[in-house]
């Protein structure tokens, strides 16, 4: 039987979620134990797909995020 691209992309979609549950455990496991010593510079965050929040620096090792920019949503616009 054909399987129709929805079908597969619902197979992939369960899969990775999947894959990402089986590994939350150990990301956590690895994030308890990283010493966080390599933090990279400054790099725009992404709260959704081309949506971008404040510029956070990571760590390299394990992804977490070590420090997070003041983000003022007030912009100031020189009248102020
Ligand atoms: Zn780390």
């Amino acid at each position: 039987m054909k399987e129709t691209t929805e079908k597969a992309m619902k197979r992939h979609a369960s899969e990775i979620e999947e894959m990402t549950a089986r590994h939350e455990h150990e990301i956590d496991e690895l994030r308890i134990n990283c010493k966080h010593k390599k933090v990279s510079d400054w790099t725009k965050s992404m709260w959704a797909t081309g949506h971008y929040g404040p510029s956070v620096k990571t760590c390299k090792n394990c992804g977490l995020v070590m420090e997070t920019e003041e983000w003022n949503l007030e912009v100031k616009d020189g009248r102020g």
